[in-house]
């Protein structure tokens, strides 16, 4: 018998899939307890270091196991205190996480996939196309390293206190990953925050919601961004599979039976002439007035080439009266970190694009010229 060549990356294990691999060499589970805190609350690599292991254990640890995150290869630092970090992958393609300090939080953005398989006419990182899933030690990573480049402020006891699945990709794309990396964000053993603490955003992958509901308690946003199926078709094209009404319904069926009253919220994204008349959000209201909801208002932010134009400030001002007055408690998102790149949408890394998609507008870009 020979030793596997490939280490195997434990950063991206969960508890039970940890338990197993300790068992599997034998080892008591309450060694896969020990490495999580020396992983995720110290941010140690190196298995030499973890001095409650026994020291046979940490050398033959050595030998075939690793914990690796992603490599930085930028940091970007906004005027407003946003963070953003290009990562670099195994296999040289580039990934953003994006750090957004707020009064008394601080919220970490990060990435599910390398690009994107959804075609959002409204988003950038679309352009980028698709290449991969990441995996899970890829997805905790970010935070990983995050956590390890930030130091909390005065009178805060971590600087990252949320993480929202927001970055590059579609989480619910990439479920098994997801759910591995966001029980590690959850466990006391790793980074333990709560449940209303993380939050999956999803463009709308109805089968995949239900699964979410019976697997984990995170908090869920929805990308709607259109009142009806006519104009949501031409923003976001996975709406042709799955329409505003069963994604509603899957939405109901999430908060419900919650033992803690809970409320989806949902993401619109206000661009100019196209979704952001009265009747836009009077439709709104009445499409919203039986789901528990809050809505998240996101000026559109722009990237080269783009079609599209973002609302006015007074605009986006009387379309949150209207859902006000509504009943819907609605919020405008704050841009952040738009000087860098770094606000929603405008994520891009750097994608070896396997879609496609990326040459598709070369092509019709060159074709405008
Ligand atoms: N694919 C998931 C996760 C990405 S979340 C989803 O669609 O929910 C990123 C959020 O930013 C989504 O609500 C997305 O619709 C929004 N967004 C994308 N492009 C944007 C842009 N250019 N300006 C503002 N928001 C944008």
């Amino acid at each position: 018998m020979h030793a596997d060549p490939t280490p195997v990356n434990l950063l991206g294990l969960a508890q039970p899939e940890l338990e197993a691999f300790f068992a599997a060499r034998g080892e008591a589970g309450f060694r896969a307890r020990q490495l999580m805190k020396w992983v995720h609350h110290h941010g140690l690599a190196d298995f030499q270091l973890m001095t409650d292991l026994s020291r046979n254990l940490r050398t033959s640890l050595a030998v075939d196991a690793e914990i690796r995150a992603p490599e930085v290869v930028l940091e970007q630092n906004s005027t407003d205190g946003t963070r953003k970090w290009l990562l670099r992958l195994d296999d040289g393609n580039c990934i953003e996480t994006v750090f957004i300090p707020e009064d008394g939080r601080g919220t970490l953005c990060v990435s599910s996939q390398v690009g994107c398989a959804l075609d959002c006419t409204f988003c950038s990182t679309a352009r980028q196309g698709f290449n991969r899933n990441l995996t899970s030690a890829e997805i905790v990573g970010q935070l990983w390293i995050a956590k390890s480049r930030l130091q909390p402020e005065a009178g805060q006891s971590r600087a990252i206190t949320n993480v929202v699945l927001m970055g590059m990709g579609e989480p619910l794309l990439n479920y098994d990953a997801v759910i591995s990396a966001m029980s590690l964000m959850m466990d006391d053993l790793a980074y333990g925050l709560g449940k209303r603490r993380v939050t999956l955003s999803t463009s709308g992958v109805v089968p995949a919601m239900d699964r979410l509901k019976d697997t984990l308690d995170v908090s869920l946003a929805v990308s709607l961004h259109a009142p009806n199926n006519a104009l949501r078709d031409q923003l976001v094209p996975l709406n042709k599979k799955y329409p505003i009404e069963p994604l509603l319904a899957a939405c109901k069926r999430f908060v419900a039976g919650k033992a803690r009253k809970q409320s989806v919220t949902f993401e619109y994204v206000m661009l100019k002439g196209v979704n952001d008349r009265l009747e836009h959000a009077r439709e709104l209201v009445r499409l919203l007035h039986d789901v528990p909801a809050k809505v998240n208002l996101i000026p559109f932010n722009p990237f080269p080439q783009t079609r599209y134009e973002r609302s006015d400030p007074v605009t986006i001002e009387r379309f949150r009266n209207v859902l006000i007055a509504g009943g819907l408690h609605t919020i405008t998102r704050k841009t952040r970190g738009d000087d860098i790149d770094a606000a929603c949408g405008q994520l891009a890394g750097k994608v070896e694009d396997r879609s496609r998609r990326a040459l598709r507008f070369a092509r019709l870009e060159e074709g405008l010229h």
